[in-house]
């Protein structure tokens, strides 16, 4: 789960990473409220769930309380790369004397956790990266060590601060390490971190992704989901407890097991298609598995067709068969439905359903005769 900046911010200060004093605003009355608490000049920005908020015109530098109530009447309700802005958060503006970079995140191929340092923050670590990769320190620590202040030391020289900022850096470096592996974080990143023309460094942007797997041992997590502007179809294939994942295609994908539905999707695009979603029902493909899929993928308007791709092991195919047919008793599904069904009882799970096909209901025998049915009826 993403959190939001000033969401990011407040898990930074639980660890004692410092940030500018604020508080969030969902009106233009609150944001100069916050304003006049912080102090002037003051920073509105737009809280959305995407980078770049800065060049799309969602921070805004505010010397008074008239310039607060501008920009956040014009902000608010901005469309910042799709994201709506329905609240704002206004901290105390910084003096900023270097824009740095500096982020934790888990390297699975290395096996340890990478942390990235670099000089040239505030632009895209991205473009960094393309444009000049050697101003990027990486650290990897070995999560059994954790990472000791010598270590951070010599990181920070490695990434050429100022050396103003070098010990203040080290330090919030330990620090940023504690709060991603003690804060369950697949990602900490800090961009800018600044030091002022005070000599302070500290966070002026906070981007923390949480480990969703850890969420069992934060019950002060539940804040965040309230707040979480999940994708709809998302919410409501996990409300289902299903494995669902939306895309942005239009065939409708349901298979058994993860690496089927992976298949499935690389299939349907080899013949031209594109997946409006991986859906993995599992072993288990009764009636109830089943009709809540299709109602998952009934309610995405992008789908065109539905690719039913079910092979089966110790699923039984009579089963999904008869699983299919019920759904359908029970949910009126827009899209004409293609199925797959091979393995374990394919033949009685055919017979089953030969009465019932029709053109909005369709069987073939192969993934790839089935992919290319799906992907022909979703182009009509
Ligand atoms: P992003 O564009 O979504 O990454 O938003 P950021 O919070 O990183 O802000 C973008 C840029 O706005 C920063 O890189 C700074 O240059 C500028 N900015 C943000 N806060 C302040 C501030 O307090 N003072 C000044 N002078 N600039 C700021
Ligand atoms: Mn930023």
């Amino acid at each position: 789960m993403d959190l939001f900046e000033y969401q990011g911010k407040q898990y930074f200060a639980r660890w004692g990473i410092p940030t500018s004093p604020g508080g969030v605003a969902d009106t233009v009355d609150e944001a100069v409220t916050q304003a006049e608490a912080a102090g002037y000049p003051v920073v509105v920005k737009a809280q959305v769930k995407v980078g770049g908020r800065g060049k799309a015109g969602g921070i805004k530098l505010a010397a008074d309380a008239g310039a607060v109530a501008k920009y956040a009447d014009d902000i608010l309700g901005m469309d910042i790369k799709g994201h709506i802005v329905r609240r704002l958060w206004v901290e105390h503006a910084s003096d900023i004397a270097e824009e740095y970079y500096a982020s934790f995140t888990l390297d699975r191929a290395a096996k340890k956790h990478l942390g990235m340092l670099s000089a040239e923050g505030g632009v895209e670590i991205e473009e960094v990266a393309a444009t000049n990769p050697q101003a990027i320190a990486r650290l990897y620590v070995d999560p059994v060590d954790g990472l000791d202040p010598e270590t951070a030391r010599m990181w920070v020289d490695a990434a050429n601060l100022d050396p103003d900022a070098r010990a203040q850096a080290a330090e919030l470096m330990v620090t940023l390490y504690r709060c991603y592996v003690e804060g369950d974080c697949d990602l900490a990143e800090i961009n800018p971190l600044i030091l002022t023309t005070e000599g302070r460094v500290h966070a002026l942007d906070a981007k923390v992704t949480l480990d969703d797997s850890a969420a069992y041992r934060h019950p002060e997590w539940e804040e965040y989901a309230a707040t979480d502007t999940e994708d709809p179809r998302e919410q409501m294939a996990k409300e289902r407890g299903l494995q669902y994942i939306g895309l942005s295609g239009s065939v409708g994908i349901i298979a058994n097991g993860a690496g089927l539905a992976m298949s499935t999707l690389d299939v349907v695009t080899q013949v031209g298609g594109s997946a409006a979603n991986f859906l993995d029902i599992g072993g288990g493909a009764n009636a109830d598995v089943m009709a809540a899929a299709l109602e998952v993928i009934n309610s995405d308007p992008a789908v065109k067709s539905i690719f039913v791709n079910i092979f089966g092991g110790i699923t039984r195919v009579d089963e999904v068969a008869q699983g299919v047919l019920d759904a359908l008793g029970r949910v009126d599904i827009a899209a004409p439905i293609v199925l797959r069904l091979d393995g374990t009882n394919a033949e009685a799970g055919r017979q089953i359903l030969a009465p019932h096909l029709s053109d909005r209901l369709v069987a073939e025998p192969t993934m790839l005769d089935g992919a290319r049915r799906a992907v022909a009826l979703a182009a009509r």
